[in-house]
């Protein structure tokens, strides 16, 4: 008598067990989607933003090349006029000229090179985050074709659950079977659980010698004194199951 009803709840618990991850799946799987989509988008932001940089430099650095051409271009005429000034007063002036033209030229010079290096860091970066958006792009879609099937097959099998409940539920004497209800609305799953050399597994501490050894006799259904889920020893499920394996063989 016992033993049967310890066998009934814990299969009562498996069932809810089982149903409780389903509808979880059920709930989260949306959201999975949801925030696959948004790290998506971040990152495509990003990706845009480096973009932008990208741009913004390329043309900065052309710009600057054009510079520096033109003043290559102003130097040489410089240096060919040189050549035919009649004063030392004219001369003197050009050389200033020259040298004020070859300063700004040098320092244009630094300037291309940190923009170029600049614009390899940020190209760098855009293709890493293109690549990223990519991979992310397909576990998107993945998920999305995937979530029908997935939603589908949870549905089925929670209908198939909450037929195998009512079943279980039928042979369950009441008084029991609403002990285990009041504790499903306050606990959290699991409701029945096993008792290892004197360690409930729902909470993990020891009870009581003396309500260890009630629980080992077998008669009435006893919950933790701690954490109050019901009860059972595993060794009577668990004979049970080598039993089963027995008559199997
Ligand atoms: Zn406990």
């Amino acid at each position: 008598m016992y033993q049967k009803q310890i066998e009934q709840l814990v299969i009562l618990q498996q069932i809810d067990g089982e149903m409780i991850s389903l509808t979880a799946e059920v709930e989260n799987a949306p959201k999975e989607i949801a925030s696959l989509e948004k790290k998506c988008r971040d990152v495509e932001a990003q990706r845009d933003q480096v973009r932008e940089k990208l741009g913004y430099l390329t043309d900065q650095l052309s710009r600057l090349e054009t510079d520096i051409e033109d003043d290559h271009v102003r130097m040489k005429k410089s240096k060919s006029k040189m050549m035919m000034v009649g004063n030392s007063k004219e001369y003197n002036a050009m050389v200033r000229e020259m040298d004020s033209l070859e300063k700004l030229n040098r320092s244009r010079d630094e300037e291309k090179v940190a923009f170029a290096e600049e614009v390899e860091r940020q190209t760098t970066a855009d293709r890493e985050l293109s690549e990223q958006t990519e991979a992310l792009r397909a576990d998107l879609e993945t998920a999305q074709a995937g979530l029908k099937t997935r939603l589908d097959a949870a549905g089925k099998r929670i209908a198939e659950l909450s037929e195998q409940r009512t079943h279980a539920c039928g042979v369950i004497p009441k008084p029991i079977l609403s002990r285990y209800e009041f504790i499903r609305s306050r606990l959290a799953n699991p409701v029945i659980v096993s008792v290892t050399n004197g360690v409930c597994s729902g909470c993990n501490i020891s009870i009581p010698p003396q309500a260890f050894i009630e629980l080992q006799k077998g008669q009435q259904i006893l919950s933790c004194p701690n954490c109050q889920r019901l009860i059972y020893w595993d060794q009577h499920i668990m004979s049970q199951e080598k039993a089963e394996e027995a008559q199997e063989a």
